[in-house]
């Protein structure tokens, strides 16, 4: 994939995909490996009502974002620098929690880190990825809702900022590439209204519903060191609480360090609060 179709696509290029995998079922109705990205509760996704991200401004010149990025850490060429094959970062490793940092150069680096991190996306049946998840901590995720190379529409967000939420919310079963294995249901609006840049630094807006905005939000709370789990319901939870032990526990076996977090050390959250019934 040529960084050069990025450029020129209508959209922004490559952006989110390891967490959301093969959601493309929801796009296609005979397609059945339904495995990472279950719709669960009101269908507010379908062939027919999906429709590519359209930009609703996209300014191709306006680069200078130093207003945004005043209070921003700004990445240095060494943060977006790698070497060999990315590989998926899982829980609990520490770099996920990490900060990522604001991206103002946009050059061959970036372009190479966003075909790699495609080159990971498809390779592992996800639909969205956010660079910290390959071990880089920077503002920059790719996705492609259709989750195979030259189909769908390959996107590249960086440095994304949520302008605006929808009221309305639904429950999807997400997996995430740094879970492998692990699905469970998040409740998140249904829409919103982002703002970001493409990999050569246009600046555009773009509305996102159903899928795309499922992929986007998971994506978009890595790059603020957020999880899914962050925003389960303790009941839902306790469902995937025992594999989260067991990766903790992985982590501590491999590397011979305490695992840096633990779920058992999250509070439950209260219970909500009735009004006036017994
Ligand atoms: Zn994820």
């Amino acid at each position: 994939m040529a960084a050069a179709t990025w450029l020129h696509s209508s959209a922004p290029s490559n952006a989110l995909r390891p967490f959301l995998r093969r959601t493309a079922a929801l796009l296609r109705p005979n397609y059945r490996r339904i495995h990472q990205f279950t719709l669960i509760s009101p269908i507010t996704f379908s062939s027919e009502k999906y429709k590519p991200l359209e930009p609703l401004v996209r300014s191709r010149a306006r680069r200078n974002l130093s207003s945004m990025i005043k209070d921003d850490e700004v990445a240095s060429p060494d943060d977006l620098h790698f070497e060999g094959q990315l590989k998926v970062v899982e829980y609990p490793d520490p770099i996920l929690r990490a900060r990522n940092k604001r991206i103002n150069s946009f050059d061959d680096s970036l372009k190479k880190l966003a075909d790699e991190m495609f080159d990971v996306m498809y390779r592992t049946d996800g639909i969205g990825l956010s660079a910290p998840q390959v071990g880089i901590n920077v503002q920059l995720m790719v996705f492609n809702p259709v989750g195979e190379r030259g189909e769908g529409e390959e996107i590249v967000l960086v440095n994304p900022r949520v302008d605006r939420y929808s009221r309305k919310l639904v429950l999807y079963n997400e997996g995430c590439l740094s879970f492998p294995g692990i699905y469970a249901d998040v409740e998140r609006p249904d829409s919103l209204k982002v703002d970001a840049q493409d990999v050569a630094g246009a600046r555009f807006k773009v509305n996102l519903s159903g899928l795309p905005a499922r992929v986007f939000q998971h994506e978009y709370d890595h790059l603020q060191g957020i999880l899914f789990f962050d925003k389960m319901s303790d009941e839902v939870l306790d469902s995937i609480r025992e594999d989260l032990q067991a990766m903790e526990k992985r982590y501590e076996e491999k590397t011979g360090f305490p695992s840096p977090e633990r779920i058992d050390a999250r509070q439950r959250r209260k219970a909500a609060v009735g009004f006036g019934k017994s």
